[in-house]
């Protein structure tokens, strides 16, 4: 059988794409190594480290303020935890296969490599099926990068996929690596009881969004985890009482014993993978898969989305690029060219941000402005007891349009969501000081900081 397309890779990317052209009346197949359709972020990623989080904002809010109410200490039952992040991951995997079904896409599982530019060899169990295509998707996602000094073969070795299985609770877990994945899988484990220490390379830890609301997180932390930056792991010894890990910062080295390491310093592309190079498929010299914004690689007939290619390792960002590669496969005139990708650390206190940050417009030397409503005058925020969060809006001066935004606190995943429509829609501060925000409402913070941008109130 010829498909139309075939998608290699079962992710956010990978589903989205296959699903879109089968709805647009293509044959599709899509092949996958794993028994589950989902990739990365279903099965191993986004979805379980939510469910935990969940688990852990429960155990949390037993510390915050009772404002009257005492509850009991928690009762941890680590099995009934796993249960809830299994049940959840089950649920959405069993619906997505569903919906595979509906539209007729097949499923292939197997290891897939390309044997050439139309058609690829599909092997499990020692059995190799040949498939030919017109076009192919390659969504095949990216792994966790591993370091040379690292002991992986020892069990209090943690990656993100292993941490998830919440096997044991360490005493004091080391996070080496301070991004959202770190960070979420240590708020996590500081929750189940463990002590945390987080090592970062960089000058802070989250890269990525402004300083100033990492700050907010480190505080509301600062008594739950201890923040090393600037701070190189150089070696990590194995010994049956402890991991001895060796730190180097601007003060030379030191040893610190920890019961378990949790490594999550990154993630590199897959791109060298699966026959991809063998194809003559462009690469960076990191291993992603070069692409025009219609989402095609230098090959004609493949195309390429999601954590392989440049950009945000992040799924919504894999979801929309698959839609796009796939109507452009079905002959429609689209791309890719985001204003804004939302990027969420589901953290406590939530920390996201989306479109340009104060740290790259200095980067790239674009003058900008920010109007900043803290959360300490929200009557939402102080009557729930979330003071402990800002709203930043980053604004052109001239056109006041606002470029970027940056929310700390509670639920600021979610209020995020309007910005990204604002930014997307070219909204100014004016365009969002006019829009009645209900009162009282953390999101009603958004309205507020583009009044105070607007000079409408001070
Ligand atoms: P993937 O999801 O990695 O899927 C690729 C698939 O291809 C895999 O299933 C793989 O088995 C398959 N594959 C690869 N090669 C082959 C082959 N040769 N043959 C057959 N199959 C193959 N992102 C967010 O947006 N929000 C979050 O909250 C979030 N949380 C995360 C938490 C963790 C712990 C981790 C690790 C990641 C998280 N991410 C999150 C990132 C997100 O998971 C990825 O950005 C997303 O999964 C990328 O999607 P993708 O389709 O590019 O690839």
């Amino acid at each position: 059988m010829k498909y139309d397309l075939l998608v290699l890779g079962s992710g956010p990317g990978g589903y989205a794409a296959a699903f879109r052209a089968a709805d647009l009346g293509l044959s599709v197949a899509m092949v996958e190594r794993h028994e589950r359709i989902g990739g990365v972020c279903l099965n191993v990623g986004c979805i379980p480290s939510k469910a935990l989080l969940h688990v852990a904002g429960k155990i949390r809010s037993a510390d915050e303020p009772s404002h009257g109410v005492e509850f009991p200490k928690p009762k941890i039952d680590l099995d009934a935890i796993r249960h809830h992040r299994q049940s959840t991951v089950d649920t959405l995997t069993g619906n997505l296969a569903l919906m595979a079904k509906g539209r007729k896409v097949d499923i292939l599982q197997g290891e897939g490599v390309f044997d050439s530019t139309h058609s690829i060899v599909v092997s499990k169990d020692g059995k190799d099926e040949k498939v030919e295509f017109k076009n192919a998707i390659i969504a095949v996602g990216s792994r966790a990068i591993r370091l040379p000094f690292v002991p992986y073969e020892d069990p209090r070795i943690l990656d993100a996929t292993s941490a998830l299985q919440l096997e044991r609770i360490p005493e004091h877990l080391l996070v080496l690596g301070g991004g959202i994945i770190g960070l979420e899988m240590a708020t996590v484990y500081q929750s189940l009881g463990s002590k945390i220490t987080v090592a970062e390379l960089g000058d802070q830890i989250m890269t990525g969004a402004d300083k100033d609301l990492v700050r907010v997180f480190e505080q509301a932390n600062k008594d739950r985890m201890t923040f090393l930056t600037k701070t190189q792991v150089t070696n990590i010894e194995a010994t049956p009482e402890a991991l001895n890990i060796t730190l180097e910062d601007k003060d030379g080295a030191r040893n610190l014993a920890v019961d378990a390491v949790l490594v999550a310093v990154g993630r590199s592309p897959n791109g060298r993978k699966a026959g991809i190079p063998e194809m003559g498929v462009e690469l960076d010299e990191r291993g992603f898969v070069l692409t025009d914004t219609q989402g095609r690689t230098n090959v004609p007939n493949i195309f390429a989305i999601g954590d392989v290619t440049h950009g945000p390792m992040l799924a919504h960002k894999a979801s929309h690029q698959g839609h796009v590669a796939a109507e452009v496969i079905a002959g429609h005139k689209v791309d890719f060219q985001p204003l804004a990708i939302p990027s969420i650390a589901y953290t406590f206190p939530e920390v996201a941000w989306v479109g340009l940050t104060e740290t790259e417009a200095k980067k790239q030397d674009i003058a900008v402005k920010s109007a900043v409503f803290p959360w300490t005058a929200s009557g939402r925020a102080i009557a729930s007891g979330v003071t402990q969060g800002k709203t930043k809006l980053i604004y052109d001066d001239e056109s006041q349009r606002v470029l970027g935004a940056g929310i700390v606190g509670s639920h600021a995943g979610e209020l995020l969501g309007e910005l990204t429509l604002a930014i997307e829609f070219g909204a100014t501060l004016e365009d969002i000081a006019l829009t009645i925000h209900a009162h009282p409402s953390l999101h009603e913070s958004v309205g507020l900081a583009a009044e105070l941008g607007a000079g409408t109130i001070t």
